[in-house]
């Protein structure tokens, strides 16, 4: 199975695409966390990426996709994956629609996880990430066992830099112009589902066993 997340920074992607990749064992695949993980190992990638993170920008099509198309075609990922922040742009789904086109494939849905603008900040304000194994947090809505350490691996959890308000207002306003348009694009393609993603974390995933 090849799903999507589609979605505002902060409705939610990650945290149910962890959930559906432990559910239905495959891999939960995020540019982001790609990204993050190069730069916390100070690679060329990684410093590329950081210019456009820092300033709440897309990082460009071209290297997104080159990194992407050699992360799904690792073999763990042959027998499908949930995408999380990826596409972000029409052209990034049309390579992706491309690729699995040539081997006699093709997305199966995307999850569009709606929560309005007003909630968004809140959220990445309280939103606390480990960046070594990638799990999210929240202070108030999903906090971790401990305070400021990861349950999964024991790390120390960050606000990262990109969550700060300024970037995430800006993170908005690209959303709305860039990814946003996904929604019709899938949408024409018969595979768009919408989940509310307002409510509690364990019902969003409910929402979404119910379409799986
Ligand atoms: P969030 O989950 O909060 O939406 P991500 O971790 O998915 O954030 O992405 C963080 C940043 O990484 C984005 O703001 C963007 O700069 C970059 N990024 C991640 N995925 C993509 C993508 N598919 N295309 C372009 N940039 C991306
Ligand atoms: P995204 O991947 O879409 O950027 P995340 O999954 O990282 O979003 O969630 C953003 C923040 O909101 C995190 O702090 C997360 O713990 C929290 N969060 C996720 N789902 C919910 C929910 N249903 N209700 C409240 N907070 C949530
Ligand atoms: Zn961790």
């Amino acid at each position: 199975m090849k799903i999507i997340m589609l979605g505002a920074p902060g409705a939610g992607k990650g945290t149910q695409a962890k959930m559906i990749a432990e559910q239905y064992k495959i891999p939960h695949v995020s540019t982001g966390d790609i990204f993050r993980a190069n730069i916390k190992n100070g690679t060329e990638l990684g410093k590329e990426a950081k210019k456009y993170m820092d300033e709440g920008k897309l990082v460009p099509d071209e290297l997104t996709v080159r990194i992407l198309l050699d992360r799904v075609a690792q073999s763990d990922c042959k027998d499908g994956y949930v995408l999380d922040g990826f596409p972000r742009t029409i052209p990034q789904a049309e390579v992706l629609d491309a690729e699995l086109k040539k081997l006699g494939d093709q997305v199966d849905v995307a999850i569009n996880v709606d929560v309005p603008d007003e909630n968004i900040v809140g959220r990445m304000s309280g939103r606390r990430a480990c960046l070594k194994c990638g799990a999210t947090y929240h202070i108030q809505a999903l906090p971790p066992k401990q305070e400021g350490i990861c349950d999964h691996c024991g790390s120390e959890l960050v606000l990262r830099d990109d969550d700060k308000p300024e970037t995430v207002k800006k993170r908005l306003e690209v959303y709305h112009q860039q990814t946003q348009p996904l929604i019709e694009y899938y949408s024409g393609k018969k595979i768009l589902q919408t989940v509310d993603g307002t409510q509690d974390a364990k019902d969003v995933f409910a929402a979404i066993e119910r379409i799986l």
